[in-house]
């Protein structure tokens, strides 16, 4: 692998375009590739943040020089596996399995570096998880579940357990402000399909119009409550507590980058003496969504290089690992 680890990015939309961003201010890893569903664009040399934001509205196949059109990216970025380490997916998971099944073609297609997803769905974890033994014949080392929820907040919930013998309740309850909906699309959509009466093949099948009358009714502000969420299943993974102990919810505002409320993650166990008492990690208001997650993604991808330099291959959640802060 190289010094320099380089990454590709699957996936330009919201997560993707500011992981570009974020990675620009990083010595330790450069973005050398980043696909949508138009193309994709390559530079071994590196991708700046500008050529990916230049092309926002229309795709990165249409980055001067690097971009190429595509109707099939993630395969042209496969076929490039020897000039990447770390991939990072920011693609939506409608339907759930589309993410697993990204997974399974890079391994099949022979990618041997390291892999880190934000997925949201306890189903779609569970079927990352399923791929362990491919991935680790595969020598791939893949972190998942690593965003903020799954992910920083999971993390979190995975310290504080250790000042008790017994974890009785997890309540994750986030804020998330985002400008319009447009900046997130896929988030946007998986969030609505927590909604009553919607399902992620509900939402898969909605046009851009159904969505935005569905935010209409609701003044664009979506309220999430028990959602099925992969915390759950996470932690139940690592021992630490059952998944119908893990609450999920929280307030999404589509039309205000301002938090409508702070995220919290609440622990609740008993002290080897016998004492109750609750944890709680609270991350800052002025932090975005955006920041949470990828931070954390960079964090595990970090990580992955880690272990994976160590010849440990295969699935890990964001609760069997520490992040390792990159500079
Ligand atoms: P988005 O809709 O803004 O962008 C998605 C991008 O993927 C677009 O560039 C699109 O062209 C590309 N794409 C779609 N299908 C493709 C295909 N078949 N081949 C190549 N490219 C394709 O998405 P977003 O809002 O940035 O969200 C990305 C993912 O991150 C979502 O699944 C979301 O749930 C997840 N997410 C996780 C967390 C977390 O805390 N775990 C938080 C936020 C978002």
């Amino acid at each position: 692998m190289a010094d320099v680890k380089r990454i590709a990015v699957l996936g330009a939309g919201g997560l993707g375009r500011n992981m570009a961003r974020l990675l620009e201010q990083k010595k330790e890893m450069r973005l050398v590739a980043v696909c949508d569903k138009g193309g994709y664009a390559f530079d071994p040399t590196g991708i700046s943040s500008a050529q990916v934001e230049a092309a926002a509205g229309t795709t990165v196949a249409n980055i001067p020089c690097i971009g190429k059109t595509s109707s099939d990216s993630i395969a042209d970025l496969v076929a490039l596996r020897s000039e990447i380490d770390g991939v990072f997916l920011a693609l939506p998971n409608l339907p759930n399995e589309f993410l697993p099944s990204v997974v399974e073609k890079l391994a099949r297609g022979g990618f041997q570096g390291v892999m880190v997803d934000a997925l949201k769905r306890t189903r779609a974890v569970e079927m990352m998880v399923g791929l362990n033994d491919l991935l680790a014949a595969s020598r791939i080392t893949c972190i998942t579940g690593a965003g903020a929820t799954p992910g920083l907040l999971t993390a979190a919930a995975a310290l504080a357990a250790q000042s008790f013998v017994e974890v009785e309740s997890v309540e994750i309850y986030f804020g998330v402000g985002i400008a319009n909906w447009d900046a997130y699309r896929a988030t946007v959509r998986e969030d609505i399909a927590h909604l009553d009466g919607f399902s992620v093949e509900k939402v898969a099948a909605m046009s851009d119009a159904e969505i935005e009358q569905e935010l209409e009714k609701r003044n664009g502000v979506l309220e999430l409550v028990n959602m099925e969420h992969a915390d759950d299943v996470i932690l139940e993974m690592a021992g630490i507590v059952s998944r119908d102990k893990v609450k999920v919810g929280g307030v999404v505002d589509t039309r205000n980058p301002r938090k409508p409320v702070s995220t919290t993650m609440k622990l609740t166990g008993v002290t080897f003496e016998g004492k109750r008492s609750t944890h709680v990690f609270t991350l800052g208001d002025e932090t975005s969504m955006a920041a949470n997650v990828n931070g954390t993604a960079l964090g595990y991808m970090n990580a992955g290089f880690w272990y994976h330099a160590r010849g440990l291959y295969g699935v890990f959640t964001c609760a069997d690992l520490m992040p390792k802060w990159p500079h």
